[in-house]
């Protein structure tokens, strides 16, 4: 549904630090470099967006779907540019599932995005994907970022040449937005080179005192250090905490080698998003669940929004062999994000393995006191094997085995 909106085309030259001297064809130009950014209605650059918040992405993580004709090294590819962001940055890129904001990763003929979250699906389409920051450059547009020439304040470092930008191109070069965050950067890899979207004429000269950056800015080689820095201004991060709220067991009297299924809730309690988080399955001795423990298996979460619920279910064996006792399974949280809050990121129920030799006649799970918990396993069990002479007998031994 394109045709809804203003589609301006630029070009982005991938040679800008030799293209002074050289300038391809524009035709051919097009058909291999074409840099458009989409305006989603009431997103023209004319508006101020005051700062890019509107447009961010939720907790700073983009979802991605590839159209079904990219061929696999074009999506290994694509990655590679993405870790370029996650390296130098709190963004995450995460395959996309059934969530329901995500840009859509295809091939229509150009290197072209919209600028920031729109919610729904939309489109990213790529072209060069043997230049991995010609794709950074698209994916920080969807990220929330214009070209670098389209900032408020260009006219004091550049002079704007209209009549040597193509006529559908010029939405490139409009101003959009305040921009007041960094000083002016021409080595951005949002910033175009002097013949990028050209007729044939040099579209932008730097003003004097910046002549030195006339043959640099347009490169597509790297992010600069304000890149960097403006990705991490809209992008400024905080610190998960993944927590157990509350976990279960279908059982909690077992024998060696029978199946369990543990179930639970877990929460991010922090104020930013949890990434690759594992809930891991542990067998204790005691109930200090640590990794150390004896590992029964994990259920794995790509990412927890901030103040988001997981559920935890997951069917374990307790390993045959393991002898007769009390036990704990604990659920133990771990996250590759640093700063994870230990106290809170583990849970543990106590179960029992074999039979248990009872201390004193109604304790019925062998833990020397007789109290409700035997109580509510004679009724949990009522009819086989217990009846009311097991409860007689709980009510009449009530309190610590003698
Ligand atoms: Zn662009």
């Amino acid at each position: 549904m394109h045709s809804n909106y203003l589609i301006a085309g630029v070009l982005l030259s991938t040679t800008s630090l030799c293209a002074a001297e050289v300038i391809p064809p524009i035709s051919e130009q097009r058909e291999q470099l074409t840099c458009e950014i989409l305006y989603a209605p009431g997103q023209e650059p004319s508006q101020d967006r005051g700062g890019y918040v509107p447009w961010a992405w939720t907790d700073g993580i983009m979802f991605y779907e590839f159209a079904s004709n990219i061929s696999s090294t074009n999506r290994t590819r694509v990655r590679s540019s993405m870790n370029l962001i996650e390296n130098v940055s709190p963004v995450r890129f995460v395959e996309r599932e059934d969530e329901i904001n995500y840009i859509n990763i295809q091939m229509l003929g150009g290197n072209f995005s919209y600028v920031g979250m729109l919610g729904g699906s939309q489109d990213l389409s790529l072209y060069n994907f043997n230049l991995p920051y010609v794709i950074v450059h698209e994916l920080t547009h969807a990220l929330g970022r214009y070209h670098t020439q389209q900032r408020n304040d260009r006219d004091n470092y550049i002079q704007v040449n209209s009549g040597c930008i193509a006529s559908d191109c010029m939405g490139n070069y409009n101003i959009a937005g305040s921009y007041s965050y960094q000083a002016y950067d021409f080595l951005s890899v949002m910033h175009y080179g002097q013949y990028d979207c050209s007729t044939g004429c040099v579209t932008m000269t730097c003003l004097p005192g910046y002549e030195q950056y006339q043959n640099q800015m347009g490169h597509t080689s790297y992010m600069s250090t304000k890149d960097v820095e403006t990705l991490n201004f809209l992008y400024p991060g905080g610190s998960p905490d993944p927590t157990v709220l509350f976990c279960n067991a279908d059982t909690t009297e077992v024998q060696a080698g029978d199946t369990i299924t543990v179930t639970g809730v877990i929460k991010n309690q922090g104020d930013w998003a949890a990434t690759d988080i594992y809930s891991r399955i542990q067998l204790s001795e005691d109930d200090e669940i640590t990794t150390s423990d004896q590992f029964l298996g994990f259920d794995l979460y790509d990412y927890l929004f901030s103040d988001d619920f997981a559920y935890i279910n997951k069917q374990v064996v307790i390993p045959s062999g393991t002898p007769d006792g009390i036990y704990y399974v604990g659920v133990l949280l771990t996250t590759s994000d640093e700063d994870v809050d230990e106290s809170n990121n583990v849970c543990v129920i106590q179960i029992q393995v074999g039979d248990v030799t009872q201390p004193c006649d109604g304790d019925i799970n062998g833990d020397n006191t007789v109290n409700v918990t035997d109580l509510l396993d004679v009724i949990a069990n009522w009819g086989d094997p217990y009846d009311v002479s097991d409860l007689l007998t709980v009510i009449g031994a009530w309190g610590a085995c003698p």
